[in-house]
Parts: C-alpha cells; structure tokens; sequence
C-alpha cells in the first residue's frame, strides 16, 4: 500500500488582486514562505508596467547593463524574439516612421550629404543585383508617387537639368511635388507643380528652381500653356 499523494492544484491567493489562483500563476520566491510571490504574474507584470513608465531611466539603464554584460546570451534571446515577431516588428517600425516623417527626411538628408556618393554606389550596386525586385519596387513607388514620378522623367529628359541653377534646394522642390500629391488627394481634383516663369519660351527662360515652382491646379496650368508669366510685358 503506497501512502496518497497529493494531486490537486495548491491555491495561493493574490496579495494585491485579492483572488484564489493557482500555484502556477505565481513565479517562484525562494525566501517566502509559500516559495511564490506574494502577487500573481499577472499583478506583477502590471506593477512593473506601472513602475518603468514612472523611471523610464532605470529601466533602461538596467537594460543597457543586462545587455552589456551577457551579450551572447542576450543577442541570441533577441534573434529567437526577432525570429517569432517579425512581421510585427517591421509594421511597428513602419508606423514609428509615419509619425516621425519629418525627423526621418531630416536624418535622410543629412546622411545624404554626409555620404552621398557612397549611398548611390550601395543602392547601384543593389539594384543591379536585384533587377528584378528593383523593377517591381520602382514601378510600385511609382503608382504611389505620380507626382514625383512626372518630375523625375522631367529630369531626365533633360530641360530641367538644364534650367536648374547649381544652388537650387532639391530638396525644397521635392516638398513642392509632394503637396501637390497631397492636394490631389485631399481635393480629388488633379494638381500640379507649375513653373511662374515658364523654363522654354521664345522671350523668357525661367529657372528651375524652388522660388519658381508653385502648386496649381492642372486646368489652370493648362490654360496658362507656356505663354504667360508673372510680370509679362
Ligand atoms: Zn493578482
């Protein structure tokens, strides 16, 4: 005859949300005399919640060390993370750079002036390396930024290029196409970026630059033509 053994749960009750949960619900705490912690996890999870946005600086300063001292052991907690939530992760980092578009176009434009030639080459390279995803990724940024495409191609075939002054802000006139994108949007009617001083005309030939560049709408630019500027004789 064996004696009975105890099969069921042991009972604890939570100090701070007062209810009967099981043993399992509480981590373990080696000096109390129950070997559990006098909240439940899930107390203990909000009370930590509670704490660190009181001392952020705590937290992360206990992070930063938890970091440095068990690097390996924490790179790959992070890499088993990263693994599960990925997706996740990408879409967070997505929605942070919404929120912060002009504090990322700023870093952007600084790192660009920084290491210009070296991010082109990266990006050239990448691409020919990529043909096929570059293609598909330029014609998607394309149906998304018709505005900015039509500057672009402009660019390219060259009378732009030509017309714009060597202290021209390219990226003063990029803003410009982007509110134009943004009206269309907003207003549902097309509108577009406009030179006052038209760049080819048989009398005057303006420059393309942020000082000549205006948002309209497309019928008004249609009706202007090339024909007509601001203080035309
Ligand atoms: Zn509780």
């Amino acid at each position: 005859m064996t004696a009975p053994t105890f099969t069921g749960e042991v009972m604890l009750r939570c100090g701070a949300c007062r209810l009967l949960k099981a043993e399992t619900e509480f981590a373990r705490h080696s000096d109390r005399i129950t070997g559990s912690q006098h909240a439940c996890k899930a107390c203990a999870e909000q009370a930590r919640r509670q704490d660190r946005a009181r001392n952020p600086g705590k937290y992360r300063e206990r992070e930063r060390r938890r970091w440095r001292e068990n690097k390996v052991r924490e790179q790959a907690r992070f890499a088993k993370w990263y693994a599960k939530n990925r997706e996740a992760d990408a879409e967070k980092s997505r929605e942070w750079g919404r929120r912060n578009k002009p504090m990322v176009q700023a870093r952007h434009v600084r790192r660009y002036a920084k290491n210009g030639a070296l991010l082109r080459a990266r990006s050239a390279a990448w691409r020919t390396a990529n043909r096929g995803r570059a293609r598909a990724k330029s014609r998607e940024w394309q149906r998304l930024n018709p505005e900015r495409a039509r500057f672009n191609v402009r660019v390219r075939n060259g009378v732009q290029r030509r017309a714009q002054p060597a202290w021209a802000d390219t990226f003063a006139m990029r803003e410009a196409y982007d509110l134009a994108a943004l009206r269309t949007q907003a207003t549902g009617i097309q509108w577009q970026v406009d030179h006052a001083v038209p760049l080819i005309n048989k009398k005057v030939c303006g420059l393309h630059c942020e000082f000549n560049l205006r948002v309209i709408t497309a019928s008004e630019n249609q009706r202007k033509q090339n024909l007509r500027w601001p203080d035309m004789p």
